[in-house]
Protein backbone atom coordinates (compact mmCIF):
# COMPACT_ATOMS: atom_id res chain seq x y z
CA UNK A 1 0.00 0.00 0.00
CA UNK A 2 1.51 3.67 -0.88
CA UNK A 3 2.25 6.25 1.83
CA UNK A 4 -0.40 8.17 0.74
CA UNK A 5 -3.40 5.80 0.28
CA UNK A 6 -2.05 4.74 3.92
CA UNK A 7 -2.47 8.38 4.86
CA UNK A 8 -6.25 8.82 3.28
CA UNK A 9 -7.22 5.64 5.37
CA UNK A 10 -6.13 7.30 8.09
CA UNK A 11 -7.93 11.09 7.94
CA UNK A 12 -10.73 8.48 6.94
CA UNK A 13 -10.44 6.36 10.00
CA UNK A 14 -10.27 9.70 12.16
CA UNK A 15 -13.48 11.24 10.58
CA UNK A 16 -12.39 13.53 7.48
CA UNK A 17 -11.70 13.81 3.61
CA UNK A 18 -8.75 16.27 2.77
CA UNK A 19 -5.78 15.38 1.40
CA UNK A 20 -5.15 19.14 1.77
CA UNK A 21 -1.25 19.59 1.65
CA UNK A 22 -1.55 23.86 1.39
CA UNK A 23 1.22 25.36 4.03
CA UNK A 24 -1.05 27.22 6.68
CA UNK A 25 0.63 29.85 9.01
CA UNK A 26 -0.83 30.47 12.77
CA UNK A 27 -1.93 34.11 11.91
CA UNK A 28 -5.28 32.72 10.68
CA UNK A 29 -6.35 30.66 13.84
CA UNK A 30 -7.53 32.60 17.03
CA UNK A 31 -7.68 29.66 18.99
CA UNK A 32 -4.30 29.00 21.07
CA UNK A 33 -4.44 25.42 21.23
CA UNK A 34 -3.83 25.40 16.82
CA UNK A 35 -2.00 28.49 17.28
CA UNK A 36 0.44 26.28 19.42
CA UNK A 37 0.58 23.34 17.23
CA UNK A 38 1.34 25.39 14.31
CA UNK A 39 4.23 27.44 16.73
CA UNK A 40 5.50 23.93 17.96
CA UNK A 41 5.71 22.32 14.61
CA UNK A 42 5.95 23.91 11.82
CA UNK A 43 8.57 24.69 9.56
CA UNK A 44 9.51 28.08 7.91
CA UNK A 45 8.12 28.45 4.76
CA UNK A 46 5.37 30.51 2.70
CA UNK A 47 1.61 30.78 3.94
CA UNK A 48 -0.47 29.79 0.79
CA UNK A 49 -3.17 31.83 2.46
CA UNK A 50 -1.53 34.63 2.86
CA UNK A 51 1.38 35.19 1.46
CA UNK A 52 3.54 35.45 4.35
CA UNK A 53 6.59 33.77 3.75
CA UNK A 54 9.79 33.06 6.43
CA UNK A 55 6.81 32.35 8.92
CA UNK A 56 6.08 28.81 10.32
CA UNK A 57 3.54 26.75 8.50
CA UNK A 58 2.05 23.21 8.92
CA UNK A 59 -0.59 21.39 5.90
CA UNK A 60 -3.90 21.64 6.38
CA UNK A 61 -4.42 18.46 7.29
CA UNK A 62 -2.22 18.83 10.36
CA UNK A 63 -4.79 20.93 11.38
CA UNK A 64 -7.44 18.59 10.47
CA UNK A 65 -5.70 15.62 12.18
CA UNK A 66 -5.67 17.87 15.58
CA UNK A 67 -9.07 19.34 15.29
CA UNK A 68 -10.35 15.61 14.83
CA UNK A 69 -8.79 14.37 17.44
CA UNK A 70 -9.83 16.79 20.19
CA UNK A 71 -13.21 15.89 18.43
CA UNK A 72 -12.90 12.40 18.59
CA UNK A 73 -12.17 12.55 22.46
CA UNK A 74 -15.31 13.70 23.56
CA UNK A 75 -17.84 12.91 20.15
CA UNK A 76 -18.61 10.75 17.81
CA UNK A 77 -21.03 9.43 15.70
CA UNK A 78 -24.42 8.23 16.30
CA UNK A 79 -23.70 5.48 14.46
CA UNK A 80 -20.66 4.88 16.89
CA UNK A 81 -22.29 5.44 20.22
CA UNK A 82 -25.07 3.36 19.22
CA UNK A 83 -27.69 6.03 20.17
CA UNK A 84 -31.16 4.42 18.82
CA UNK A 85 -32.71 5.96 16.17
CA UNK A 86 -36.61 6.39 15.94
CA UNK A 87 -38.10 7.43 12.59
CA UNK A 88 -40.53 9.43 13.49
CA UNK A 89 -38.63 11.50 16.41
CA UNK A 90 -34.97 10.74 14.84
CA UNK A 91 -32.05 9.87 17.62
CA UNK A 92 -33.05 9.60 21.08
CA UNK A 93 -29.65 11.83 21.93
CA UNK A 94 -28.96 15.59 20.97
CA UNK A 95 -27.05 15.13 17.70
CA UNK A 96 -24.95 17.98 15.91
CA UNK A 97 -24.38 18.65 12.62
CA UNK A 98 -20.43 19.49 11.39
CA UNK A 99 -21.29 23.14 10.81
CA UNK A 100 -23.14 23.37 14.72
CA UNK A 101 -20.34 21.17 15.93
CA UNK A 102 -17.50 23.52 15.11
CA UNK A 103 -18.85 26.89 15.20
CA UNK A 104 -21.56 26.55 18.76
CA UNK A 105 -20.04 23.91 20.37
CA UNK A 106 -16.93 23.19 20.13
CA UNK A 107 -16.26 26.92 18.70
CA UNK A 108 -13.46 26.53 17.06
CA UNK A 109 -11.65 30.08 16.75
CA UNK A 110 -10.07 30.81 13.15
CA UNK A 111 -11.12 32.45 9.95
CA UNK A 112 -14.48 32.16 8.45
CA UNK A 113 -12.82 30.73 5.00
CA UNK A 114 -10.77 28.86 6.97
CA UNK A 115 -13.82 27.51 9.58
CA UNK A 116 -15.89 26.34 6.17
CA UNK A 117 -12.69 24.95 4.93
CA UNK A 118 -12.79 22.14 8.49
CA UNK A 119 -16.45 21.84 8.03
CA UNK A 120 -16.23 20.84 4.41
CA UNK A 121 -12.99 18.37 4.95
CA UNK A 122 -15.41 16.75 7.77
CA UNK A 123 -18.38 16.20 5.93
CA UNK A 124 -21.14 19.14 6.58
CA UNK A 125 -23.79 16.30 6.20
CA UNK A 126 -22.09 14.57 9.36
CA UNK A 127 -23.95 14.00 12.41
CA UNK A 128 -22.14 14.46 16.07
CA UNK A 129 -23.21 13.31 19.54
CA UNK A 130 -21.49 12.93 22.94
CA UNK A 131 -19.51 10.13 23.38
CA UNK A 132 -21.21 7.24 25.64
CA UNK A 133 -24.84 10.25 25.55
CA UNK A 134 -26.43 8.10 28.60
CA UNK A 135 -23.53 7.88 30.51
CA UNK A 136 -23.19 10.97 33.12
CA UNK A 137 -20.22 13.75 32.20
CA UNK A 138 -16.97 13.67 34.59
CA UNK A 139 -18.69 17.41 35.37
CA UNK A 140 -21.83 15.72 36.55
CA UNK A 141 -19.86 13.47 38.75
CA UNK A 142 -18.31 16.30 39.97
CA UNK A 143 -21.82 18.13 40.88
CA UNK A 144 -23.13 15.46 42.70
CA UNK A 145 -19.97 14.74 44.38
CA UNK A 146 -20.67 17.87 45.96
CA UNK A 147 -24.24 18.48 46.64
CA UNK A 148 -22.88 14.48 48.33
CA UNK A 149 -20.57 16.79 50.18
CA UNK A 150 -22.84 19.06 51.47
CA UNK A 151 -25.12 17.39 52.68
CA UNK A 152 -22.43 15.11 54.85
CA UNK A 153 -21.74 18.62 55.97
CA UNK A 154 -24.91 19.87 56.97
CA UNK A 155 -27.05 16.78 57.92
CA UNK A 156 -24.59 14.49 59.27
CA UNK A 157 -21.37 16.50 60.67
CA UNK A 158 -23.70 19.85 60.78
CA UNK A 159 -20.68 22.23 60.46
CA UNK A 160 -19.41 20.41 64.10
CA UNK A 161 -16.31 19.14 64.11
CA UNK A 162 -15.69 17.70 67.88
CA UNK A 163 -13.92 14.90 66.86
CA UNK A 164 -10.70 16.94 65.43
CA UNK A 165 -8.16 16.66 68.40
CA UNK A 166 -6.30 20.03 69.42
CA UNK A 167 -3.51 20.90 67.14
CA UNK A 168 -4.42 18.12 64.55
CA UNK A 169 -2.62 19.58 61.50
CA UNK A 170 -5.21 17.27 59.62
CA UNK A 171 -7.44 19.06 56.80
CA UNK A 172 -10.78 19.19 57.99
CA UNK A 173 -12.07 17.83 54.42
CA UNK A 174 -9.78 15.10 54.37
CA UNK A 175 -11.55 13.94 57.71
CA UNK A 176 -14.84 14.31 56.26
CA UNK A 177 -14.07 11.93 53.26
CA UNK A 178 -12.23 9.83 55.78
CA UNK A 179 -15.04 9.32 57.68
CA UNK A 180 -17.99 9.50 55.51
CA UNK A 181 -16.68 8.97 51.98
CA UNK A 182 -13.73 6.48 52.32
CA UNK A 183 -14.70 3.20 53.31
ZN1 LIG B 1 -1.02 32.84 6.53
Amino acid sequence: MGITKRLLEEQEALGFKSGDHSLICASHFQDYALKGFISRVGKLGTCDYCSDSEVQVVEFDQVMEVIMDGIRCHYGTPEDESVPYNSEFGYWSKTYDTEDLIKDVIGVQADDAIIEKVIKAIGSDSSWCLQNPEYPRQSEFMSADWKAFCKILKHQVRYVFISIQRGSRMNIVKLILRQFWIR
